[in-house]
């Protein structure tokens, strides 16, 4: 696929005509995220679903991973197909990508991406990697769900109650409850219509942080009685292996989140939580606090993210993982 040989655009200013030109000339639209879903993800596309409609277009929403419990709220969420339910020959006219930096994050839908196809990248990753036909990359952006927000603000669409829930969950979860230096005047004053439109943040903040399963408090017990300190207290670590998901009875996505753990206590420059998949492979979970840029670290290994927040999967079993992650942050650290 190369979307590039149709002019693409590249822009962190929004392209708000060329975006719905795309969409007014599409009548099936896959409108999809990135695998293993975080509340930006799920809220950007199921909002961004319903915008599609308001045009009179059928948005074709699909998932490769289990919907979080804690999102389970979101109007629509429960009933987004499997990618793999759907056939191979699946044909779609545009797609609109978000909260993704490479195209391979959306899984397997990959395979109804024919050439020309046109993307419409919607995105606020540094490393974002121009895919599309158009690309809107803003990593000064709170979230995904700030930028469709004033995408539909510019198109004059309102949103619904609904709609406004999913962006504000995917604000608040993209903010870290608006606590991290992305929160701007802009990204509260945004919140603050999403409300005025129907979103309960009172409601919202229970459902995705006040409103865990057992199984979850059991698996957050289990992985903090793994806390260990490396270089003088400024890294932090903890370790969750698929033995301590199956005493807790959870699932895979209730360990999202666990990772801020690492930062919590005093002198912690950087955290990671390692995740054991199988005998081979560890997935890392990335977190620093100021001066350590952790998505160059997981970059070395195929991941990315952000400055302060990245994840990547080493090749390697967990403590071969757990030795060469605290070699790396140790050196960043010391740099
Ligand atoms: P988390 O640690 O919360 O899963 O992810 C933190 C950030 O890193 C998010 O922006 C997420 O998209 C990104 N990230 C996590 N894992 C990967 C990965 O395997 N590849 C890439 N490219 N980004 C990742
Ligand atoms: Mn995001």
């Amino acid at each position: 696929m190369n979307a590039k040989t149709h002019n693409a655009i590249s822009t962190t200013v929004m392209p708000a005509g060329a975006i719905r030109e795309i969409l007014l000339g599409a009548r099936r639209i896959l409108v999809a995220s990135h695998i293993d879903p975080d509340g930006d993800a799920l809220g950007t596309q199921l909002a961004f679903a319903s915008y599609v409609r308001h045009l009179g277009k059928e948005p074709l929403l699909v998932r490769d991973s289990e919907v979080p419990h804690k999102y389970r709220f979101l109007h629509g969420a429960e009933s987004i197909p499997r990618t793999e339910s759907l056939p191979d020959d699946t044909t779609i006219d545009a797609a609109v990508i978000l909260e993704c930096p490479n195209i391979e994050r959306i899984g397997t839908a990959c395979r109804w991406l024919k050439d020309g196809l046109p993307i419409v990248n919607i995105d606020h990753h540094r490393d974002n990697a121009a895919f599309g036909r158009i690309n809107w990359v803003d990593s000064s952006m709170s979230s995904v769900g700030e930028m469709v927000y004033e995408y539909f603000r510019a198109d004059g669409y309102r949103p619904t109650a609904d709609v406004a829930e999913q962006l504000y969950t995917a604000i608040l979860t993209d903010t870290g409850r608006f606590r991290y230096s992305s929160t701007s005047p802009r990204t509260m004053a945004v919140a603050g219509e999403l409300i005025a439109a129907g979103a309960d943040p009172h409601k919202i903040c229970n459902m995705v942080y006040y409103n865990v399963r057992p199984s979850t408090m059991k698996l957050i017990g289990a992985v903090l009685n793994t806390l260990e300190f490396h270089d003088h207290g400024r890294i932090c670590l903890l370790t969750l292996t698929k033995q301590m998901l199956r005493e807790a009875g959870a699932e895979e996505s209730e360990s999202d989140g666990l990772v801020d753990y690492t930062l919590f206590s005093e002198g912690v420059l950087a955290g990671a939580l390692l995740k054991e998949l199988d005998v081979a492979r560890t997935k890392v979970s990335l977190r620093s606090a100021n001066g350590i840029n952790v998505s160059g670290i997981a970059a070395q290994f195929g991941g990315g993210g952000h400055y302060n927040a990245a994840g990547c999967t080493l090749p390697l079993p967990l403590e071969r993982a757990r030795a060469e992650i605290v070699r790396l942050l140790t050196e960043a650290g010391n740099g």
